[in-house]
């Protein structure tokens, strides 16, 4: 019971990687804020929570949902602690020598806009509490090229430095900042984003499945609990030393495939 009489916000709380890091919060004793544009996937969590996690819907590309959202958290919570910042999809898939300054941009607010607005809206909420932590969805994108589309890489690792800069900006005020970096986990981000020619959103699924397993050095797919364990570390105040850094969480995809001898 790590968070016990904490408050925590989540967003893209409905599915994956967001969903698991509530039920983690929440069995850990939090009262948790499940943030969403799905409002049924983010109700049907809420409803069978016994009152430990309550739904408040917030499009993530929109700075005033995000300040209502934490506004909304902090009158009824009595303030905030724990901020997970973790809502996102894949953004504009072209590359760069094809992508249009309209799909740049979109990917931009969705990816690293949303992560600057959830800080921007919940710290004035969390200073001077103890222990208060934010924490933010990068990717291995963020460490490397060719793991996913490019202006979502891009905006991946602007969450990295922003991770950094708020850390620094913050500290003054007891808030440490950190980001988690995911590998490919097993979400509905692929069957949401892939684009693949002449397969179904399952036959992505399977390929990126059937990826994780074989390749990495950890032969499974990655699943969201393994994020949120992670996640639940950095909000604890087991993590109080850790700040301005992040969390790669990867089955050791970015060091290279797994060795047959
Ligand atoms: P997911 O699709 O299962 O969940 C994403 C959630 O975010 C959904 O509930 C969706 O409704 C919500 N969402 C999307 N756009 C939103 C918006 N504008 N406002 C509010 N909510 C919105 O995907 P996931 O894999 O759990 O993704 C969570 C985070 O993890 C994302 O930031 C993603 O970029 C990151 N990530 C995922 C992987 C992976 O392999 N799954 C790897 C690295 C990073």
């Amino acid at each position: 019971m790590r968070f016990a009489g904490k408050v925590a916000v989540v967003t893209g709380a409905a599915s994956g990687i967001g969903k698991a890091a509530v039920l983690k919060l929440a069995g850990e004793g939090a009262h948790v804020f499940a943030a969403d544009i799905d409002e049924a996937g983010g109700k049907a969590l809420a409803e069978a929570s016994n009152g430990k996690i309550e739904f408040l819907r917030c499009d993530v590309t929109v700075a005033a949902d995000i300040e209502a959202l934490m506004n909304e958290a902090a009158k009824r919570g009595g303030g905030i602690d724990i901020v997970f910042n973790n809502a996102a999809a894949g953004g504009d898939r072209a590359p760069i020598d094809e992508i249009s300054p309209e799909g740049w941009d979109w990917t931009m607010n969705l990816v690293l806009k949303s992560v600057a607005m959830g800080i921007r809206y919940a710290a004035p909420h969390m200073k001077g509490r103890k222990g208060a932590s934010i924490v933010n969805t990068a990717s291995v994108a963020a460490l490397g090229a060719g793991y996913s589309p490019t202006a979502y890489a891009v905006a991946k690792a602007g969450v990295l430095q922003l991770t950094k800069v708020a850390a620094t900006d913050l500290a003054q005020y007891g808030i440490r900042v950190n980001a988690i970096c995911p590998g490919f986990i097993n979400t509905n981000i692929f069957t949401s984003t892939l684009e693949v020619p002449d397969a179904s959103k399952d036959a992505a699924k399977a390929i990126i499945a059937d990826m994780s397993a074989h390749a990495q050095p950890v032969a499974r797919g990655g699943q969201p609990e393994d994020i949120a364990n992670a996640v639940a570390y950095l909000a604890s105040d087991e993590a109080s030393f850790m700040t301005g850094t992040h969390m790669l969480v990867d089955g050791g995809l970015t060091i290279g495939q797994r060795h047959a001898w």
